[in-house]
Formats: structure tokens, C-alpha cells, sequence
């Protein structure tokens, strides 16, 4: 695609917040204005657009924010984009500023959306890996995913303390709804007993085997994973499930929920986010539209976002190879 001049760039952040989406801000603000651009946040994410909530940026406006978690421009989700007549509105507003070029931040759904708008508009674009799941194809880690995990392991590293000091079962729901990354990482992480993913369906029978072949061995205190929303059911149905095999056992349920979104970012998630939103102008000004820039094997890759979106992420085989060996 030949590169279109662009002078002004706005960026949003979308759909569920992640850590490190300020610190991608920041970088794509400031490589906006090494290169001399202007660049606008669009706040609270499609319905700020379609709300013509855009205001200027400056440097007073980024400062401090890299080691925030959250996201300063806010993030939303919007039905109204959804619509043909919400994405006239957004497009609108967009012409009235200015703005010729647009950095999406956010998960699969603000990508499609994004996407959409590129189809429709043409305004130049490019989407970045901004949510906890870990779930976009095109990147090995998403921005707040190495965070998210690091902060489920340290609840988790907590409960493990209780649980064993009181020789009781615990079952930890971690974020994920449709994707075990966060499980797995946080799994082999904290040396659980047991991963249930949403992308396996795991028989309540085999996890009772495996709980009753550990207590032989001497292991009073267990830790078992389990992925919101995975096949398997909830942590607080499976507990209830295993409660009527293993009555004996103290049985205790924690959700980590929200918390996972929260708090500041790694240096992973930092270095990642900083490398990705100067990849995103410079993406831009060199032609590269209707793409997500993401990181592989430590180089940045920009991928067709119908690809990242689409192509579902296979959990890794090895990764779950290696916790069922040292969970036996
Ligand atoms: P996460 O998975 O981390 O929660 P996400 O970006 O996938 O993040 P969604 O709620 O799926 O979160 O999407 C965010 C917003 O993107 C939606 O509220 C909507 O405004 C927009 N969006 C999603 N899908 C579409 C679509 N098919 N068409 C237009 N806009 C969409």
C-alpha cells in the first residue's frame, strides 16, 4: 500500500483494560511527536469517537502514566459502534479533528472493530495487542498478559500459604474466558495440582484420580486452576462436583477476577508495550494499514488483523506436557 501523509494520529484504548496499555500510549504519543505529528486521544475508546470525546495531546499529558496500570484515555465498550450510523458519527468527528490516522488498542473485538472502520473509511490504522488473554494470533504475548499472570501467581503464592497450613483444597478461578493462557502460565507457575482450560474439557473423574493419587503421596495441600468459562464449569461447580467424591477434604473456592486486570505493568509488559506503539506510528507511516503490530521471537511482525482475529492461538502442548509431569 502506498503510505499516505499523515499529520495527525489518534489513539484510543478499547474493550477490556489491560496493564501496559498507558505505557503503549505513551510510546505512540511520543513517537507521534518525534516525528512531528499531532496526536489526539480519543477517550473511553469507540464511544469517545462516536461521543467526539478527542481532545489534544501533550507531553504534560503522558508523563508519569508508563508505570500506571489502567489506561488514562479510559476504555469502554461501545454498542453504538456496531452500527453503520455509531461509525458515521465516529468518522465524523475524526474528519472535524483532522485526524488521518487512527492506533487501536485492545483486545479482539476492538481489532474487528477496527477492521470494520478501515473497510468502510479508509482511514489509516493499526491495531496493538492490549488485553490480558493472550488470545491474538500475530503476537507471542499480548500487552498485560505477562502482568496479569504475575499477579494471579502472587494470590495465588498467598492462598497456597492458607491451604497448606490448614491441608485444604483450594480452587483458584483465574481470567480467561475463552483462552487458558493466563492458567496454564499461572498453573505451572504456582505448582498447581491441576489446570482446567476452557479449551479442554477435563472429566470431573480424572481430576478426583488425580487429587486421591497425590494425597498418597503425602501432598495434604492443593491448588487447582481453573479458566473462567471453561467446559469443565466454573470453580465454585467443580468444587461442589469434587466435594461429593472427596467429602473428607476442606474444600475452598477463590475468584481472583478483576484483580488480574490491575496494577502496574511488568518490565515485559513495559518493554513490550513501548516496542509495539513506536512500531505502530512508524507501521503508519510507512504504509502498513488495516494491520496489528505485534512481537515475535523479539522482533516486531505486523499481521493482517482479519489473521490475528480470526486464527485461533493454540495453547501450547509443551506448556501443558510439562505441568501435567510436575503436577503427577
Ligand atoms: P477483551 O477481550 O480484553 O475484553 P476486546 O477488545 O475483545 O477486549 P470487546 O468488548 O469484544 O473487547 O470489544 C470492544 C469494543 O469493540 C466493543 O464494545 C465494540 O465497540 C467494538 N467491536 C467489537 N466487535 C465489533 C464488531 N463486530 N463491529 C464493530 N465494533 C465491534
Amino acid at each position: 500500500m502506498e503510505a499516505k501523509t499523515i499529520k495527525k494520529i489518534g489513539v484510543l484504548t478499547s474493550g477490556g483494560d489491560a496493564p501496559g496499555m498507558n505505557a503503549a500510549i505513551r510510546a505512540v504519543v511520543r513517537a507521534g511527536f518525534y516525528y512531528n505529528l499531532e496526536m489526539y486521544g480519543i477517550y473511553r475508546g469507540y464511544e469517545g469517537m462516536i461521543q467526539n470525546d478527542i481532545k489534544k495531546l501533550d507531553s504534560k499529558n503522558i508523563t508519569h502514566v508508563l508505570e500506571r496500570g489502567g489506561t488514562f484515555l479510559k476504555s469502554a465498550r461501545s454498542e453504538d459502534f456496531r452500527t453503520a450510523e455509531g461509525r458515521k458519527k465516529a468518522y465524523n468527528n475524526l474528519q472535524n479533528h483532522g485526524i488521518d490516522a487512527l492506533v487501536v488498542i485492545g483486545g479482539d473485538g476492538s481489532l474487528t472493530g477496527a477492521h470494520l472502520f478501515y473497510q468502510e473509511y479508509g482511514i489509516p490504522s493499526i491495531g496493538l495487542p492490549g488485553t490480558i488473554d493472550n488470545d491474538l494470533s500475530g503476537t507471542d504475548s499480548t500487552i498485560g498478559f505477562d502482568t496479569a499472570c504475575n499477579t494471579a501467581i502472587e494470590a495465588i503464592d498467598k492462598i497456597r500459604d492458607t491451604a497448606t497450613s490448614h491441608d485444604r483444597l483450594f480452587f483458584v478461578e483465574v481470567m480467561g474466558r475463552d483462552a487458558g493462557f493466563i492458567a496454564i502460565n499461572a498453573g505451572i507457575g504456582s505448582a498447581a495440582a491441576a489446570i482446567l482450560i476452557p479449551e479442554n474439557k477435563t472429566p470431573i473423574e480424572n481430576l478426583v484420580d488425580k487429587l486421591k493419587s497425590r494425597s498418597k503421596a503425602m501432598k495434604t495441600s492443593n491448588i487447582v486452576i481453573v479458566a473462567e468459562g471453561g467446559k469443565s464449569g466454573s470453580a465454585q461447580e467443580i468444587a461442589d462436583k469434587v466435594k461429593k467424591f472427596l467429602p473428607y477434604y476442606d474444600i475452598k473456592v477463590t475468584i481472583l477476577g478483576h484483580l488480574q486486570r490491575g496494577g502496574a505493568p511488568t518490565s515485559f509488559d513495559r518493554l513490550l508495550a513501548s516496542k509495539l506503539g513506536v512500531a505502530a506510528v512508524e507501521g503508519l507511516m510507512q504504509g502498513k494499514y488495516d494491520v496489528m503490530a505485534g512481537m515475535i521471537n523479539n522482533k516486531v511482525v505486523f499481521t493482517p488483523i482479519v489473521k490475528a482475529i480470526v486464527d485461533d492461538k493454540a495453547v501450547d502442548e509443551e506448556d501443558l506436557r510439562v505441568a501435567n509431569i510436575l503436577s503427577t
